[in-house]
């Protein structure tokens, strides 16, 4: 036995039948006497990543042997935090009477239209992948499905090349009726995104996950910050335009100092940023602003959501504004034609939630197989 274990390559997986007794000498406190040990799969050499070592290949390195990566347990340790989050999600939705649903990723037209929708091939005519379940979601609330939510990737041909770009995406969409206003759907987000992370740390205590200690405090409510007070931050009063990385960055460090929350919401989208946004209801009062909302972390977007426009006339008044055919969404317009209440909901990145609250340098850290611009393998 000691001789085929001294040839047997590292990561073989063998069948070990024996005695387990206490002993002082082991870490773990209890040792393995083996009477026989079978192989069962034997590893090839050389390993072309190494696993028990600590991980320190580069991130391409390490996604090009993505199974013998994720068998390190730091690495397998983000999936477990990924997984007790979901599921932490998933509770909280459950308790406050949403119904999960899945929604079509094959789509004859994208949400939004535009650049960055895959297309393929159906039966010989076009069709795309599905870059959110936004209408879908929304014609459900039309059906009288008062509160929904969906996690399923979502497909954006991003052809920038960032750490927090992917083209397929974990998406985690919220959707709710009869809400009175955009306040609503901000205080239900932020009340189970808390209890979702308060519910992994509970799921991941005592299992030596070493991640559990860095999920943050969360602190609700979030501090609420307007654009317009963004923009006068960045010395830009006014200017209407949308905010880029940098300006992100030093968004994020200006509401820490202030509000001493790494979380926060960036409200009332101004109307010039969100023209292509039809269905992002505008105010009443000021026509000039939406009532959108980000909710970022320290500078990196997470989660884009909003009341919706509920209203026919004004949803297809807005499609008209953005440049697109209404004639395009006559099966998303018909929700609207026969009774649509009021409604709003969001969308959330769970790739980049991962990766913020891990502390984590690139998204694709956070996601099993990552797919960009230029990976699709394995
Ligand atoms: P960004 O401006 O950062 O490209 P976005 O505003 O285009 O994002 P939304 O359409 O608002 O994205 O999508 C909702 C959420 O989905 C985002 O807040 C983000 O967390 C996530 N998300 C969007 N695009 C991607 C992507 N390409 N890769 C990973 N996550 C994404
Ligand atoms: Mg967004």
């Amino acid at each position: 036995m000691f001789a085929l274990l001294a040839e047997l390559p590292r990561e073989s997986v063998i069948d070990v039948t024996g005695t387990v007794r206490r002993s002082e000498k082991s870490n773990r406190g209890v040792e393995l006497l083996p009477a026989r040990i079978e192989v069962l799969a034997r590893a090839g050499v050389p390993l072309p990543l190494g696993v028990v070592d600590r991980v320190s290949a580069d991130l391409d390195t390490r996604l090009n042997h993505r199974v013998l990566d994720l068998r390190k347990p730091e690495v397998r340790a983000i999936f477990e935090v990924r997984s007790a989050v979901l599921a932490g999600f998933r509770e909280a939705f459950l308790e406050r009477g949403f119904l999960e649903i899945e929604t079509p990723k094959l789509l004859r037209a994208g949400a939004e239209g535009g650049a960055t929708l895959f297309a393929v091939d159906y039966f010989g005519g076009p069709a795309y992948l599905a870059q959110s379940p936004q209408l879908y979601k929304q014609m459900l609330i039309g059906a009288g499905f008062e509160r929904v939510f969906e996690i399923a990737p979502a497909f954006r041909a991003e052809p920038s090349d960032t750490v927090r770009h992917l083209t397929e995406f974990g998406s985690l969409d919220a959707e709710m009726g009869y809400i009175d206003d955009v306040e609503d759907v901000r205080r239900m987000l932020e009340e189970v995104l808390a209890a979702a992370i308060r519910a992994a740390r509970r799921r991941l205590a005592d299992t030596g996950n070493p991640h559990v200690d860095r999920l943050p405090e969360v602190r609700t409510p979030f501090p609420r910050i307007p654009f317009s007070t963004a923009e006068e931050w960045l010395g830009r009063a006014g200017a209407g335009l949308d905010f880029g990385t940098e300006d992100e960055k030093v968004i994020g460090e200006r509401a820490l100092q202030e509000h001493g929350n790494p979380f926060y919401y960036l409200t009332d989208f101004p109307t010039s940023v969100k023209e292509r946004t039809f269905y992002a209801q505008r105010q009443d009062a000021d026509p000039s602003r939406t009532w959108y909302f980000d909710l970022d972390y320290r500078g990196v977007e997470i989660v884009s959501g909003g009341a919706r426009e509920h209203r026919l006339e004004r949803v297809i008044a807005n499609m008209r504004s953005a440049g697109l055919d209404p004639a395009s969404f006559e099966g998303y317009l018909e929700a609207f034609r026969y009774g649509m209440p009021p409604h709003g909901g969001w969308g959330l990145g769970v790739d980049r939630l991962v990766m913020v609250l891990l502390g984590l340098g690139n998204v694709r850290e956070a996601r099993l197989f990552p797919r960009d611009r230029y990976r699709l393998d394995p």
